[in-house]
């Protein structure tokens, strides 16, 4: 498996307009972010760049963003940081391949997180853009953000580009920004496909050798001439 470090995004007007524009997506289109419930981080040359705490998503300005260190701690901005910025910032500090981190509280992962069931592998598209079994961290009582933290990047291990919060929610992340809404997306459909499976007898995970083999295709060849060799 190759995990390439992420490409460090440059802070500025641009990657701040597309992060107002993402959670406006996931609130309005996906369903995803509710009220304020749902925060991003995207990384930047000297942290993370996050949304502020308890501040509608239609007010938001791109001055209204917040750099937090690696370290910990406003490196720039005038807000106060998404109450949940310890929980990013420790994930992106264990997972040096993702770029970007989408924690939302969306419907069909906060099924698996309520029981408490980590999602297999079970579709294609999840093998290529999560790259693993999406794990179920205990439960950690809101407010006890190290704590929440700990848990999170402890149970994300270092394969999946996603895991779900105990009773709470789920992180996905990607590469950059774009990739880690797609990821969000292929989690809540295959927590929804485990739940619906149910009824069929339940469903039958991908062996790990093909989804090992089909993330590694996504993340080192799609798109590219070798993908196709002896094809075209
Ligand atoms: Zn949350």
């Amino acid at each position: 498996m190759s995990h390439q470090t992420a490409p460090v995004c440059q802070d500025g007007s641009e990657l701040r307009e597309e992060i107002i524009r993402t959670c406006l997506l996931l609130r309005d289109r996906l369903g995803y972010f509710v009220g304020t419930w749902g925060n991003i981080s995207v990384r930047v040359e000297d942290g993370l760049l996050v949304t502020p705490s308890r501040m509608g998503y239609d007010a938001l300005t791109p001055e209204d963003l917040v750099v937090v260190g690696w370290e910990g701690g406003v490196v720039r901005g005038r807000r106060v940081p998404t109450s949940e910025m310890e929980l990013h910032r420790q994930v992106l500090r264990k997972r040096p391949d993702l770029g970007a981190l989408v924690h939302s509280h969306s419907p069909w992962a906060s099924v698996c997180a309520c029981a408490h069931r980590s999602i297999p592998v079970l579709t294609d598209d999840m093998a290529e853009v999560i790259g693993g079994e999406v794990r179920c961290a205990p439960h950690v009582p809101a407010g006890r953000h190290g704590e929440l933290a700990k848990a999170t990047a402890e149970t994300i291990g270092p394969d999946a580009c996603a895991v779900l919060l105990g009773n709470h929610g789920v992180v996905a992340g990607g590469r950059d920004l774009a990739e880690a809404v797609v990821a969000c997306q292929f989690v809540e459909k295959s927590a929804m496909i485990l739940i619906q499976a149910e009824a069929l007898g339940g469903a039958r995970p991908i062996a790990e050798d093909a989804w090992r083999e089909e993330r590694d295709r996504y993340l080192n060849k799609y798109g590219r001439p070798e993908d196709l060799a002896g094809i075209i």
